[in-house]
């Protein structure tokens, strides 16, 4: 059976002035899993999440979130929020901060736990003023998960993340999906979304132009790259039908083609000493590109 939608977009419109920042927006984000938001800078994403937390009405269409208005307490009571701009006290230290919203939930997760899940290790006793960018996003992680809610928005929670920190926050979201939680996560890391999305929403100029499984959006652009050691010229391969780029890199020729095969059957037909072939489908990133670039 399919779960109920924690949070859905009917037709949702958002204008600012002459901007339309969200066209028609329909979505929804069922528990335990992760959506990942996509888009180029103004494609819309942090306007559908301040419809989802109530900061804004749509002009048209409706955003609920647990079947309510998204400004209704009841609701807001199991949402966590990271947003890019936390405007945190800095003269509180960590554990002041973690204790203060720890005690607005009944059923909030210990200081220890918070300390785990977020990588705060040595980090209780400062305070937030003093703390680097990558350990201030720790911090409101933290913050945002302690609540224990059962959806969590999460807008480009890994920026300025060292590689350790970014790992444990991963590890922590997958987990919490495990466990039910509901996550929409904004990214400009495709590797992001890749890693941890269920479902991938990609919007530019506030509609919705793929969307799908990480898998079902990267078959949306059917590029691949070709790979190999050869002395063939890449402005001739360049010419080739279904060829879109041919580069060389030292020994090295990369090519990205609609259509591998005929282009690989050419390439042994031209030069029988080719070797070293590789053929890749696109990553997300890939992808991602492709399918702005036509929906621009
Ligand atoms: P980014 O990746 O840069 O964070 P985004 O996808 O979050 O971008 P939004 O911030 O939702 O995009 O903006 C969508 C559109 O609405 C943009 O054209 C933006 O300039 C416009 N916009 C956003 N907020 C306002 C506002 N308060 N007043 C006027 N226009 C706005």
């Amino acid at each position: 059976m399919k779960s109920v939608a924690v949070l859905e977009f009917a037709a949702a419109n958002k204008r600012y002035g002459a901007i339309l920042a969200l066209d028609s927006l329909d979505l929804a984000v069922r528990p335990g899993t992760l959506l990942a938001l996509l888009g180029p800078n103004g494609a819309g994403k942090t306007t559908a999440i301040a419809l989802a937390l109530g900061l804004f009405e749509p002009d048209a269409g409706s955003v609920r979130l647990f079947g309510q208005a998204p400004h209704a307490l009841a609701a807001r009571r199991h949402i966590g929020v990271m947003l890019q701009d936390a405007g945190l006290p800095d003269t509180l230290k960590v554990r002041e901060l973690l204790t203060q919203t720890c005690a607005a939930y009944a059923h909030a997760l210990t200081l220890e736990q918070c300390v785990r899940m977020a990588g705060l290790d040595g980090l209780l006793e400062r305070r937030y003023g003093k703390l680097s960018g990558g350990q201030r996003r720790r911090v409101q992680f933290a913050l945002a998960i302690c609540g224990r809610p059962r959806l969590l928005f999460l807008d480009e929670p890994t920026v300025g993340l060292d590689i350790e920190a970014r790992s444990i926050m991963w590890q922590t979201i997958r987990t919490l999906v495990a466990d039910g939680t509901a996550v929409v996560l904004t990214t400009h890391y495709l590797e992001e979304a890749e890693a941890l999305a269920d479902s991938v929403a990609v919007l530019a100029n506030g509609r919705i132009v793929a969307q799908g499984s990480v898998a079902q959006v990267r078959a949306r652009v059917a590029q691949k790259r070709i790979r190999c050691i050869s002395t063939l010229d890449v402005a001739v391969i360049a010419a080739w039908p279904q060829v879109r780029s041919a580069a060389r890199d030292g020994v090295r020729i990369e090519i990205v083609t609609d259509l591998a095969e005929p282009v690989v059957r050419a390439l042994f037909a031209a030069d029988p000493a080719l070797h070293e072939l590789e053929v890749e489908r696109a990553g997300l990133a890939e992808a991602f590109v492709e399918i702005t670039r036509a929906a621009a």
